[in-house]
Formats: C-alpha cells, structure tokens, sequence
C-alpha cells in the first residue's frame, strides 16, 4: 500500500513506524459549580507559566545551536500572552461555568478555526502553532510530562498526527529516520525544523493513524511524497540502498564544515556568513572566515522603541570582537520593503520596494542614520569593520552617503569618541548601479552582490509574491552577463568583490560564481558546510568551462538543465 502527501524535506529511509500520540485527551464539555470558579482560573495561570517556562527553556537551549528555530518558541510564549484568549479564558470560567480545561480547549478553538478559514495559506498554517500551544497547555492541565520522544532507542520512522516544534526540538534526531504526519504544510514549523536537522519528512498524508501500525515497516520516499507500507523484500532492498547513499552523503557533508574553502585545484574560497539575527551565536566565527553581510535591521525590527547608539554600539562590538582581524560587513538599515519598523508609522507605499527602502529611507531620517554610522564606527576598534550600503542606484548615493559617514565622524571627534580606520563598500542589487560598476568601482572599498534583489530589479518580479514566482529567474542568463561585468569591473579595479544573496548558497550557482571570478561568497551558517563541499568538487578550469556554457544559454531553463547535467 502506497500513502501520499507533501516533501517538507528530502531524503529516502526504511525502518519500522512508531505512531507518536502526544497523549492528550481532549476534554469534554464540562461545567463547574461557582465555588471551583477561582480554582480553576488559578490553575490555569499556573499552567500558562509553566508552559511558558517551558517554552523559554527550549528556546535557550536551541538558541546555542540554532537562533532562528529559538524564534518559535518566542512566537508560541506570544500567543500564550495573547490578550484576547487571556480574557477570554478566565470571563468563560467566571461567567459561564465552564471548566478550566474546556476554556482552554473552547477559546483557542475559536481563534484555529478562524485562521483555518483564511484565505491566505500562510496565515492559516498559523493556526497549527495556536494548537501546537493548545496542546501544551492541555498537556500541563493534566500533568502530562512530554518524554515520548526523548528516549527512542530504536532507529524508527515517526507517525503522528502532528508534531509539535517542543516535540521534535527535544529528539535524539540520529534516531529518527524519517517523520510522517497527518497535518502541517510545507512552511509549517514542524517542516522548518525537520528540514534544518535532514530529517526525510512527508506531511499531510490523509488518515495516516488509521493505517499504520505501530512497528509496522515502511519505506518513506520522501522525495516523491510517498510512504510505501509493508514494502516487498525487493523494495525494502532498492530503498536501503537509497537510504544509505542519503545518510552517507548527509555524513560527508557534515565532515566540510570546518575545513577551507577551496577548489578541487586549491583556489581558496573566502567562506562568509550572513548575519540575520542579533542575538545569533557566533559558534560559525570557527568556520568561516568573515562576516559576508550582518543585517543590522533585524536590530530595529519587532519592537517599539529604536536601538540607541549604545545598544548597537555594543551588538556591532560583540560581532566584531568575535571574528577579531577578520572582516565584519555591517550593512547599514535596510528597512522599507518587506522589512517594517514596529516604532515609527511610516506611509504606506503602493510598490515599497521601489519606494523609500534602506539608503533612502535612512536620507530621509538622518537621525536615524548618523546615530547608527557613529555606533557602527564606535564599535571598529573592536575589530575590522567593513560598512556597507544597500540599496544604491547611482554614484549620487554613494557620495551622500559618505558625507553622512564624515559627519558622524566630525561628532564623534567632536565628543572625543575613538573610531579606527574603516572600509566603505556598496551592495550591488540594483540593475543601475550593476551597469555602471566600473565607475562605482573607484568610488568604494568593496562590493558584495545582492543576488536576492538584483534578480528582483531585474526580472521586475515581486521577491514576496508567490504568483509571479516562476518569473523571480536566479538562473536567468541575464543575472550572469550581468555578474560577469560587475565581477571583472571590481577586479579590474583590484576591490573585492562577494555574494551575499541566496544564489551564493547554490550549490548549481556556485561553480558558474567561480568560474566569473568570484573569490567570496557568503551564507547562511546551516549552508557553509554544503558549499565547502561543492567547491572541493570542481577545479577551476571546470568552474570557468562550466560559467562560459551558460554565459551561451538562452533561458534559465536551459541553465538550469543543463548544470543539472553536469557532473562535480
Ligand atoms: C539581497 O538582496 O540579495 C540581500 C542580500 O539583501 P536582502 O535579502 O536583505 O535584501
Ligand atoms: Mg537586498
């Protein structure tokens, strides 16, 4: 028997199925006499705190290895102080008798359904986290403890009808082979995270706890979306030979995470890592070489108040302590765009991203600019630091940009404030500023290409919208006639020159980045030790016979298949 639904994350495994139940019973309508009433609303607060202990422990424990996972947790200990269900609940068990456990389970049903029922697919996987919370919630009620998954001691597939992100966040994920749920979509948190840890995961299969059995074998193609059940001797034999091949290769991959970057043939690959949250721990410092690009605006973001000078003073300082002589590219706010500033109501723009996003918005509130210039400058004497600026169309934005720069310089001067010689350099995303690099070139210290933006200018295709997605081309030839001339312009004026967007992480872009020249290209940190690897498997020569073929390709299928083609 073959079952079916969605890849949240690839791979093959063959193993026997352990149906998961996080154990919760649902509760019933269930009423209580007045005198209970208090009772009940102090256990319920009781239970809210230690699930938001929970929660925080969680959150800490995973913020040590995985910072943007930790942020789940954060958004769950949100929905538990939402105000609404924190008025709710208690005015049902004071004024309608109902039983702390039925509250609980009534009032955040409401708010599932109602995101159930949105349009908007994004919004309504939300509706998953609110039952996720749910559950824990319930769970504390009846004084569950959650160790079903701590102590697996076999190698199993796990069935459940979900799981929640507290579930898979505490696995022994070498035990695990593959993850088969009921629920959850493919941007669900459940798929986040079983995709970080390579963990084969199909979602979405109808009546999956109604099939299987506990123990049962099975082969879960996730590649394909499909779980075949009681697999024959032949299968059985094709899968685990696929299954080996995958953990093998997920092993080897694992073994390029310290080493250099570098060709087959040696030529060394400057390894960055992208910097997207503050709070990031910077374990990466060992494996990398240099910051490729700190987005500073996810200081400013999700709060009401804007950093000072000394906050960012001291984020800057912490980063570029740690990687010491190595370059730290501090970007300079990037806001606009899809990127929204919690304190300050900013008109509403009906194309924010050709409006007044990141250099310009920060023109426009010189305040804001200056007293991050002069953070950022304060903080070089704890390390080498390399400002950048995004969003630059024209050499117009460069020089006022650098006038901005000198007066922070005069202020701090002024109030006697050390700052160390820096580095200025551009990001190259705006198809202007790309045609003119030559001239740019010999305005600035470096550049780094904002391969996420440069094909949206280029392509003119919303980066966020989903129905022109198949017109976002990162493999149009286009992207490459074009990285090709900014890449020999900045050699030609011997300044370096990176990647930062998301194309730098491909491992089918990368040897085509090489082979034009590219010597730096910077990532996310889960990405370093797969690019390592890809770089170690191609020689120079290749990289440039490869980047000269597609320089030929008229469309961005055509480069695509034929990279797909090539072996390294
Ligand atoms: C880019 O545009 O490629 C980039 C790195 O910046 P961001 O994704 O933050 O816009
Ligand atoms: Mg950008």
């Amino acid at each position: 028997m073959v079952l079916s639904g969605k890849c949240a994350a690839p791979g093959v495994a063959v193993g026997r199925i352990f149906i998961y139940k996080n154990n919760i019973l649902l509760p019933k309508e269930n009423f209580i006499p007045e005198k209970e009433q208090q009772e009940n609303i102090d256990r319920y607060l009781l239970v809210k705190k230690q699930a938001m202990e929970e929660f925080a422990e969680i959150k800490t424990a995973m913020r040590k290895h995985d910072p943007k996972k930790a942020e789940i947790f954060e958004a769950y200990q949100e929905i538990i102080n939402d105000i609404v269900i924190n008025e709710e609940i208690p005015s049902k068990i004071r004024n309608e008798n109902w039983a702390g456990d039925w509250a609980i389970y009534q009032v955040y049903e409401t708010v599932i359904v109602v995101l159930q029922q949105t349009a908007d697919s994004f919004i309504a996987e939300r509706a998953v986290d609110f039952d996720n919370v749910r559950s824990m919630l319930l769970r504390l009620w009846y004084g569950e403890k959650n160790d079903g998954l701590e102590h697996l001691t076999d190698y199993v597939i796990i069935a459940a009808h979900d799981l929640l992100p507290s579930d898979i966040a505490c696995i022994d994920r070498n035990k695990v082979l593959a993850i088969i749920t009921e629920t959850g979509g493919i941007t669900s948190h459940t798929a986040i995270i079983a995709k970080s840890y390579g963990i084969p995961t199909v979602l979405g299969i109808n009546e999956l706890l109604d099939t299987v059995k506990h123990g049962q074998m099975a082969v879960v193609n996730a590649d394909e979306g499909q779980v075949i059940l009681d697999p024959e001797e032949s299968v059985v034999e094709k899968y685990t030979q696929k299954s080996d091949i995958f953990l093998r290769d997920k092993k080897i991959t694992e073994t390029y995470l310290y080493r250099e970057g570098c060709t087959a043939d040696g030529v060394r690959i400057d390894i960055g890592l992208n910097i997207s949250n503050v709070d990031m721990d910077l374990t990466a410092a060992d494996y990398t070489d240099s910051v490729g690009i700190f987005r500073t605006e996810f200081l400013y973001m999700g709060r009401d108040t804007l950093p000072d000078e000394d906050e960012q003073f001291t984020a800057y300082s912490r980063v570029l302590e740690r990687y010491g002589q190595r370059p730290v590219i501090i970007r300079t706010l990037d806001i606009g765009g899809d990127k929204e500033l919690a304190s300050m109501e900013l008109p509403e723009e009906k194309n924010p991203f050709l409006g007044n996003r990141a250099l310009r918005f920060c023109f426009s509130k010189s305040d804001i600019f200056i007293t991050q210039l002069k953070a950022a400058l304060r903080a070089s004497v704890n390390g080498n630091l390399w400002l950048m600026l995004p969003m630059v169309s024209s050499l117009e934005d460069i020089r006022r940009a650098k006038e901005f720069i000198c007066i922070a310089k005069e202020e701090l001067k002024k109030e006697g404030a050390a700052f160390s010689e820096i580095k200025t350099g551009i990001m190259i995303e705006i198809p202007s500023i790309a045609l003119i690099s030559d001239l740019a070139a010999k305005e600035v210290d470096f550049a780094s290409i904002g391969s996420n933006d440069l094909c949206q200018y280029l392509c003119a295709a919303d980066r966020m919208n989903s129905d022109v997605e198949s017109y976002y081309q990162s493999y149009h030839p286009a992207m490459f006639r074009l990285l090709k001339d900014v890449i020999k312009a900045f050699d030609k004026a011997e300044k370096p020159i990176s990647i930062c967007g998301e194309l730098g992480a491909e491992r089918l872009a990368i040897p085509i980045l090489v082979g034009l020249g590219l010597r730096k290209l910077s990532m996310g940190a889960a990405s370093v030790a797969t690019v390592k690897r890809s770089l170690s498997s191609i020689t120079l020569k290749q990289a440039e016979e490869i980047a000269a073929k597609v320089l030929e390709l008229p469309t961005a299928a055509e480069v695509k298949k034929f990279l797909a083609g090539v072996k390294y």
